[in-house]
């Protein structure tokens, strides 16, 4: 295989010791030398010109590498404190590629409540490799007890997890990781670089959905796999070319224009989340909240200490189940009921029946998703619109409900700054 990741930076200027959103909008900016353009060109070619019989330039074939899809790779490596990446046509990809490194008789520990895409692939994949693969809550003491006493090959951290938005310590975890010998991966979709940098707190592996918070605009489905260390960087560089799963040229061009305005983005995802939690938490239409920036919640500490910001999806669970959801949706107007997350617009997901319904209600009801639970991700439309458009819709379905409301109940907020200071964020920028 031929240099899949690039070795060296292809940037125009030096950028390295820059704020990570200086990077960011500033990756491969006049990098291209032959005609000077400020935005780097989209080689689509599948192919590059061999000088004579075995003697090519940096690129052959595009499936191993190409000059696009390696600006996003350096880009999302540079944000992520990785020595490289690789981005893939999906995050399904990224994961895949991961999943490479298990092998017959080795032992892979998930958490039972992660991305039902994951779950669906680690069970499948164990039943083909006969690998074992343990789903178990990691926010447990039972759950580190279990990691030291059978050694796992892989430890999968999802944190914030999906849909309900625990908190696992990824510092302590890398610690079990480091002492039995266990590759840790994170899956950081749900945060994003901006708010949390798993590498920094010792993870081996971060991998992504890109089609998420890093594209941002709901139009690029695509993946990505961060690693830490050269030697594993490259197993799964090489697995990546080998399987065939290597992202396209043109989503890899749309995601690093997306990536560029990521940080932008955040801070208004992130205020408008904090003011749709506020509302939910004061409404008797609403029996739970779940958001790590709630000092209720039971990752709140956790999450004070290893991420940067709180994140922008917000997970409910509504009174009266199922009907009561369905009446609630009827009347949102601003967040359109879709599968997915962090893009620029607003969503609502029903986990039971949309991204958790490839878990079997079993596995479901121990991940605790039940019918009532929504999850919100908030976009970057005008924050009093997104309140409005809630409190009108709560509004409505209560006033329909049968019998006195309950008392409502309240959650505070710490939370008013948009983004966590570096004081109190895990690592400050220089520690990158
Ligand atoms: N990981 C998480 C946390 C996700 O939410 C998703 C998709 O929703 C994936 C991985 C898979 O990504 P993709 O849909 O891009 O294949």
């Amino acid at each position: 295989m031929r240099r899949p990741v690039s070795a060296t930076p292809l940037s125009g200027g030096s950028v390295g010791e820059a704020h990570a959103a200086t990077r960011a909008v500033r990756a491969a900016i006049g990098s291209d030398r032959e005609h000077r353009a400020v935005v780097p060109p989209l080689h689509l070619s599948a192919n590059f010109v061999f000088d004579a019989p075995g003697e090519c330039g940096r690129y052959d074939y595009t499936r191993s590498g190409n000059p696009t899809r390696d600006h996003l790779a350096e880009a999302i490596a540079s944000a992520e404190g990785g020595v490289g990446a690789l981005v893939t046509a999906t995050g399904m990809a990224a994961v895949t590629v991961v999943t490479q490194l298990l092998r017959t008789g080795d032992l892979l520990l998930a958490p039972h409540d992660c991305y039902g895409g994951c779950h669906r692939l680690f069970r499948a994949e164990s039943a083909r490799v006969g690998f074992e693969v343990c789903f178990e809550d990691l926010s447990t003491e039972a759950a580190l007890e279990l990691a030291r006493r059978r050694r796992p090959r892989i430890i999968w951290l999802e944190t914030p997890s999906n849909p309900l938005l625990r908190v696992t310590d990824i510092e302590v975890w890398a610690g079990v990781a480091a002492e039995v010998g266990a590759v840790l991966v994170a899956d950081n979709t749900f945060l994003s670089p901006v708010n949390q940098r798993p590498i920094a707190l010792g993870a081996g592996v971060v991998i992504h959905s890109t089609t998420k918070f890093i594209n941002g605009h709901s139009d690029v489905v695509g993946g990505a796999v961060v690693a830490a260390d050269p030697g594993l960087l490259e197993e799964l560089a090489w697995w990546t070319n080998c399987l065939g799963v290597s992202g396209a040229p043109f989503d890899a061009y749309l995601t690093l224009r997306g990536l560029r305005t990521l940080h932008a983005r955040s801070a208004l995802h992130e205020a408008n989340a904090l003011a749709v939690v506020e509302l939910l938490g004061s409404h008797p239409l609403v029996e739970r909240v779940h958001h790590p920036s709630l000092p209720e919640h039971p990752g709140h500490e956790i999450a004070r200490r290893q991420q940067s910001g709180w994140g922008s999806l917000v997970s409910f669970e509504l009174a009266g189940g199922r009907s009561t959801v369905d009446a609630f949706l009827g009347r949102l107007r601003h967040f359109s009921l879709a599968e997915s997350l962090g893009g620029v617009e607003s969503l609502v997901a029903h986990p039971a029946t949309m991204t958790h319904a490839s878990m079997d209600e079993r596995a479901r009801a121990v991940a605790g998703i039940g019918d009532g639970l929504l999850r919100f991700s908030v976009g970057i439309e005008n924050g009093d619109d997104l309140v409005a458009d809630v409190r009108e819709a709560l509004d409505a379905v209560e006033a329909e409900r049968p019998g006195p409301s309950a008392p409502a109940r309240r959650f505070h907020h710490e939370a008013t700054s948009l983004m966590f200071s570096s004081a109190v964020g895990p690592r400050s920028e220089g520690d990158q």
